[in-house]
């Protein structure tokens, strides 16, 4: 297989196959995000993504696996008939696969009708890993996200839908001190509405090249400490009532809340509380990171 620059999945899907369907973000304007900042984007041309599956299937046996991602950012903003194509032949070349996933935000899923999903679905799609970030629209404008929080509602629920399992990322302390209140609560309003399968946490950390890192170092944003960034994931929780599965899969958490919704519920919530009663010494430093990998 070609890949081309950084490759980033996610951690759920570290034992997946990779096919680069699309190199970059076709976005690449989030002012937290560094990922694809070193990337021009362009979609790679069908017939190269096709020799790359028939590639895999010569260095995977494909009797053992059980998940494939399609890089880069947004892969869902390829055409539905060339995608159909592609999951066609990843199904030929692997038919013991599971699950095969895709980066799609909202504003791109929303691209899609929802016959057009449903076909993607039927075509072997399984899961859509949404970076919602925040379902908090000053928030998202502030940030440049390029979506709201309709679009992150409607872009949802049309997942589900369609019966394609959806993964949304939260990104905890983007608000910082001054929004933290409404990025929990519209969050939640986003989850509620939508019901994902996933929740994934994870927790805002500055990283140079981006215009958040460039604020932090200049004093003009102030970061929520472990404590803050633990008030306010006990605010999203508090009011989540979905039924999906909540994740803290990243090493740049401050507490694992993990569980379902609504059965562990409590438990997440006497997670964070025991995580709030921590001395902050406990917790790792607050700063600038190179990558968030
Ligand atoms: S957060 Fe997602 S949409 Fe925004 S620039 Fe990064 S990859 Fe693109």
């Amino acid at each position: 297989m070609r890949y081309e620059g950084i490759i980033y999945r996610p951690p759920s899907e570290g034992e997946s196959v990779i096919i680069q369907a699309t190199v970059g973000c076709p976005h690449n304007r989030c002012d937290f995000c560094n990922m694809y900042k070193r990337k021009k984007f362009r979609i790679r041309k069908v017939e190269d993504i096709l020799e790359d599956i028939d590639m895999a299937g010569q260095t995977y046996d494909p009797r053992f696996v059980r998940s494939l991602f399609l890089a880069d950012g947004n892969t869902i903003i390829m055409r539905t008939a060339h995608l159909l194509r592609i999951l066609r032949r990843i199904r030929e070349v692997f038919p013991f696969l599971e699950r095969v996933t895709s980066y799609g935000a909202s504003q791109y899923v929303a691209l899609k009708s929802g016959e057009e999903l449903r076909e993607l679905r039927q075509a072997g799609l399984t899961r859509i890993h949404c970076g919602m970030e925040t379902g908090h629209d000053p928030l998202l404008l502030k940030v440049h996200k390029g979506t709201t929080m309709r679009d992150h509602i409607a872009g949802g629920q049309a997942v589900r839908a369609a019966g394609i399992e959806l993964s949304m990322y939260y990104l905890a302390g983007l608000g910082g001190e001054e929004m933290w209140e409404g990025h929990a609560l519209d969050s939640a309003a986003v989850l509620n509405a939508v019901d994902p399968d996933f929740l994934r946490i994870r927790t805002f950390t500055p990283m140079p090249g981006t215009v958040l890192g460039t604020a932090f170092e200049a004093g003009e944003f102030t970061l929520p400490g472990p404590h803050g960034v633990l008030r306010e994931l006990r605010l999203l929780v508090e009011n989540l009532e979905g039924s999906g599965l909540v994740f803290s899969d990243h090493w740049l958490n401050f507490a694992d809340v993990r569980g379902r919704l609504p059965a562990d519920k409590e438990a997440m919530l006497a997670a964070i509380d025991s995580a709030l009663a921590l001395p902050r010494q406990v917790f790792r430093p607050v700063g600038m990171i190179s990558d968030s990998l």
